[in-house]
């Protein structure tokens, strides 16, 4: 489907913090109203990634931005012959990351390159290219939906739509739980929980762009409600192309 009135620029942009269904829910409504789905924060693991590898020594903030200004990342739509769940490719240099860059190692270490000024820079720059192209109706979709923590603040202020999507850290690492173990990782409960709050907390005291809802973004907390009903709570939020206040619920 298209909506029936088309958002100007065509931007969605949904942040909140880790596990809050973000992906998944910009997967289904990006396919549902043929945009571009955009997963920023591969952008920032991929780097994490890519320091692991080549022992970048992560607390060295100039050797880690040097290296986001060289790497090639390229992320694509999955092809046919990959159906193990992802919801892009991601391409670092050429080889396929994609779940590499979902390690608990990156997890560990991802929110110290996100707080780096440069790197956020060059990272922010790549997806308002991205943004602009796809929100003007130059790309080859209808739009884009974009995940992050601060598309709606910084990246593409002017978004059309922002949701700001929350749920308690309790299911948000019961659902990382759920969706690791699905893949085959032996990992613990209690060490995600405690992973994912130290990166809301990383995430959200980090001076540049913290993680925070924008002032006109509709919150919704996903701790009750499938994936799917929160697709058409957006899709009616973009049809009726509301008022830009804030909401609640
Ligand atoms: O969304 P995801 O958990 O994959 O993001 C990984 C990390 O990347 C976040 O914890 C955050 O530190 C960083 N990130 C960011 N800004 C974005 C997207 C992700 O700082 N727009």
């Amino acid at each position: 489907m298209t909506l029936l009135v088309p958002l100007q620029p065509a931007v969605i942009a949904i942040d909140g913090p880790g596990a809050s269904g973000k992906s998944t829910v910009a997967f289904r409504l990006a396919e549902r109203i043929d945009y571009l789905f955009f997963d920023t924060g591969v952008l920032y693991r991929a780097v994490t990634w890519a320091a692991l590898e080549r022992s970048i020594v992560i607390g060295d903030e100039a050797a880690v931005t040097e290296l986001t200004r060289t790497l090639a990342i390229d992320v694509a739509a999955p092809s046919s012959d990959t159906a193990d769940g992802r919801h892009c490719t991601v391409l670092v240099d050429g080889r396929d990351v994609t779940w590499l860059i979902r390690t608990p190692q990156v997890d560990q270490h991802v929110s110290t390159v996100s707080a780096y000024t440069e790197v956020r820079q060059i990272l922010s720059d790549q997806q308002r290219r991205i943004g602009a192209r796809y929100g003007s109706g130059q790309g080859d979709r209808a739009g884009v939906v974009m995940v992050g923590r601060d598309i709606g603040t910084v990246v593409m202020p002017d978004a059309a739509l922002k949701i700001y999507m929350v749920a308690s850290a309790e299911e948000r690492a019961r659902r990382r739980y759920l969706e690791q173990t699905e893949r085959g990782r032996a990992v613990s409960y209690a060490e995600i929980l405690q992973d994912l709050l130290r990166r809301d907390q990383l995430d959200s005291e980090r001076v540049v762009a913290p993680l925070r809802p924008a002032e006109d973004a509709f919150v919704i907390d996903t701790s009750q409600l499938a994936p799917d009903e929160v697709v058409q709570r957006i899709i009616d939020l973009a049809t009726k192309r509301v008022a830009k206040t804030p909401a609640f619920g």
